[in-house]
């Protein structure tokens, strides 16, 4: 199928296009569309033919369920049997935003969307384009990241086209995403609720919030959340993260460098501002300040993309502070880095 891309500014939203993906939906196809996070791949929620198609198009597992999204809170009950007052909570505070809820899933909720777990990841996406695509298609939209399974996801519209191109009835081309990395996943069937995901929302605005919650090492997951497999976002370059902080993180970037290179690699470094000018002789691509970690998240995975595209062999990571939407950020280079590098 030819791939029919629509140009949309999500500042003057054109209705008249909206109506034209929001029929593609209903009609049991395929549409890619940019959230606040990362572009998503949306399809009929309520449509379980339409929904088995996304698993193919992106080569997904079925046990890796996916995220409905909604443009009204009302939806929160035909979707879920128990919605507890911490949702409305949650969803007061930071809906539309880049938080899922996961709720107990209601009979309308089809196993192929939550691997057949009693729950179901629901949220509210804070841009204008995907909620007037909700809104006109008038049901719920499942939409798991636009790129092909266990790689980097997608930050443009022309990121979902390297992976989709022609797999996909349609993609809405609506500029560059702003926050750059997916949604936290919030378990709130348990208590304290449990981040299975960190992401565009941090621990410490939930904190705020609902006091207590678990996250990360303290967990004993299983397969509770398969979006917690140790190798995510990869890139194809290979990626080395250096996690070593202050001034010896320059040094052993440099050091790994200089070996890959010695061996015929071709390689390009991701560093923070301040380190730029240290890798004399790299490929250097700079995520952000250390400490506007938002702008890193917002760069990330269209840095990884761009090494990719230049035919970059190895990728050097630095490493950032763990905090607020750095967790997020280095969650993400862990799944995307090999597990030890080998110089
Ligand atoms: P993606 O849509 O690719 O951003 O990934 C969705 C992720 O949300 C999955 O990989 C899971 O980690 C998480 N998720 C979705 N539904 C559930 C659920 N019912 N229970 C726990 N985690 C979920
Ligand atoms: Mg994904």
């Amino acid at each position: 199928m030819k791939t029919i891309i629509l140009k949309i500014n999500s500042q003057r939203i054109d209705l008249a296009k909206i109506k034209i993906a929001a029929e593609e939906i209903k009609r049991g196809n395929l549409v890619a569309f940019p959230t606040e996070t990362v572009y998503g791949l949306g399809a009929d929620a309520l449509n379980e033919k339409a929904v088995a198609k996304i698993f193919k198009a992106k080569e997904r597992p079925f046990n890796d369920p996916l995220i409905v999204h909604i443009a009204d809170l009302k939806e929160l009950y035909r979707l879920s049997k128990q919605v507890p007052p911490v949702a409305l909570e949650l969803a007061k505070m930071f809906w539309p935003g880049p938080l899922t809820l996961v709720l107990k899933k209601s009979e309308l909720v089809s196993n192929i969307i939550t691997a057949d777990l009693d729950t179901v990841a629901i949220r509210m996406p804070d841009d204008n384009i995907a909620l007037s695509l909700i809104r006109e298609a008038k049901t719920p939209i499942v939409a798991p990241s636009a790129n092909l399974f266990g790689r980097t996801s997608p930050t443009t519209a022309q990121h979902v086209a390297e992976d989709l191109n022609d797999k996909i009835e349609m993609i809405i081309d609506g500029g560059k995403t702003k926050v750059g990395v997916e949604s936290t996943v919030l378990d709130i069937t348990v208590s304290p609720a449990q981040v299975l995901r960190a992401g565009g929302i941090s621990v410490e605005q939930l904190k705020k919030v609902i006091g207590e919650v678990k996250i990360g090492e303290e967990l004993e997951m299983g397969f509770r959340s398969p979006g917690r497999l140790n190798s995510h976002y990869s890139p194809r370059a290979k990626l080395i993260l250096v996690e070593e902080k202050g001034e010896t993180q320059a040094s052993k970037v440099l050091q790994i460098a200089f070996e890959y290179k010695g061996q015929g690699f071709k390689v390009g470094i991701m560093a923070k501002e301040e380190n730029k000018d240290q890798y004399n002789g790299f490929k250097v691509k700079v995520i952000g300040k250390g400490n506007e970690l938002k702008t890193c998240a917002t760069n990330l995975f269209s840095i990884l993309r761009s090494f990719d595209q230049e035919g970059f062999e190895i990728i050097i990571a630095e490493g950032l502070e763990e905090q607020g939407l750095g967790l997020a950020i280095m969650e993400r280079l862990r799944k995307a880095a090999v597990p030890k590098y080998e110089c």
